[in-house]
């Protein structure tokens, strides 16, 4: 099987082409290819000449692969099907909104995590993306050079993938990779306390923490992760960092009639988050098969979202993108 270069660091293809016996300037090349130009087959690579393709064709393949699906929500919003092998699939969207144009990318085939509200979580977990299907999740669309944001927010928890999260973030925010700033960049996680730490030390990503619900039991009740990364541990962590500058935190609180959208939740909200520079998202619930509870009704969403205002915590409602096509918040299921 031939190593993919894709998902490699500019400097390490540098060395790719030095061990090929290539000057250094083709893996410069490379690099400006694949990650500024976003050059997904070997064709459009003009100025690599046929022999120092053909010499890197013998150990190495891009690693590029196009979608092998697509939907168009009606809102604009576009979902893509990638297979990862071994009858994997994994969903990004593409989320446009004024004119910015977000990825929210996949991070692993499943999930361990077994939120039960989530369409991914229920399918469980079928293995980690590497760097190159994460980046490749950029390249391949016919939005790639489009592209100026994006969310670790599709299927998977990044933190438990966080070897190739992390390298794909390097090669995103490396000057001679994608270039981005890391602002351009949100990972949302559940919270998988150790790992966030290590993000928190390593990036100046924003941040996004899938909260739900303030009472732990409560929380328990639908997000088991709870039992081994408590909430508390979450947020004591997250105050240990600057979030008053450029890098920002946010919490994802998507609202489920009767479960966790009462003033008694909304109190207990701004008390854990009191104090933090921060913004809570309320996200609509979409409903999924054989899942007793429903979105929480728009009229309670507007009342937990002044009852945190009129107590110092940003809050808005998250317009809902993609439902139509199985893209929002919780649905992606990564099937054909
Ligand atoms: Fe995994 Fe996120 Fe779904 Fe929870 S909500 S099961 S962490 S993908």
């Amino acid at each position: 099987m031939k190593t993919k270069l894709l998902g490699k660091t500019p400097d390490e293809l540098v060395a790719v082409a030095s061990g090929c016996g290539l000057k250094p300037f083709v893996g410069r090349q490379l690099a400006e290819w694949l990650y500024v130009k976003r050059a997904a087959d070997w064709s459009r690579m003009g100025n690599i000449s046929n022999a120092a393709k053909t010499r890197l064709q013998e150990e190495y393949e891009l690693g590029t692969s196009a979608p092998v699906g697509s939907a168009l929500s009606s809102d604009g919003t576009a979902k893509y099907l990638f297979d990862v092998g071994e009858g994997r699939c994994v969903e990004s969207v593409v989320i446009p909104d004024e004119d910015r144009k977000t990825l929210c990318v996949s991070s692993q085939a499943g999930c361990k995590m077994g939120c039960r509200f989530c369409m991914t979580g229920r399918q469980g977990w079928h293995g980690n993306l590497d760097a190159a299907d994460i980046l490749n999740q950029f390249i391949s669309i016919p939005e790639a050079s489009e592209l100026t944001n994006a969310v670790f927010m599709g299927m998977g928890e990044p933190l438990d993938n966080y070897e190739a999260v992390d390298r794909a973030i390097r090669i995103l925010t490396a000057e001679n990779g994608f270039g981005w700033s890391p602002k351009r960049i949100t990972l949302s996680t559940i919270g998988v306390v150790p790992v966030l730490k290590r993000f928190l030390d390593e990036h100046r990503c924003h941040l996004a923490v899938s909260l739900h619900n303030p009472f732990p039991e409560e929380r328990l009740d639908m997000m088991p992760v709870q039992k081994a990364w408590p909430l508390e541990e979450v947020i004591n962590l997250i105050r240990q960092y600057d979030f008053s500058g450029q890098r920002r935190v946010s919490f994802e609180y998507t609202m489920f009639a009767g479960w966790n959208d009462d003033k008694r939740h909304a109190d207990a909200l701004i008390r854990l988050l009191g104090g933090l520079e921060c913004r809570v998202n309320l996200i609509r619930f979409h409903k999924i098969p054989d899942f007793p509870y429903e979105c929480a009704p728009a009229v309670r969403m507007e009342e937990f979202k002044n009852r945190l205002n009129n107590h110092g915590v940003i809050c808005t409602i998250r317009a809902s993108r993609g439902e139509d096509i199985l893209a929002a918040c919780g649905m992606l299921a990564g099937q054909r």
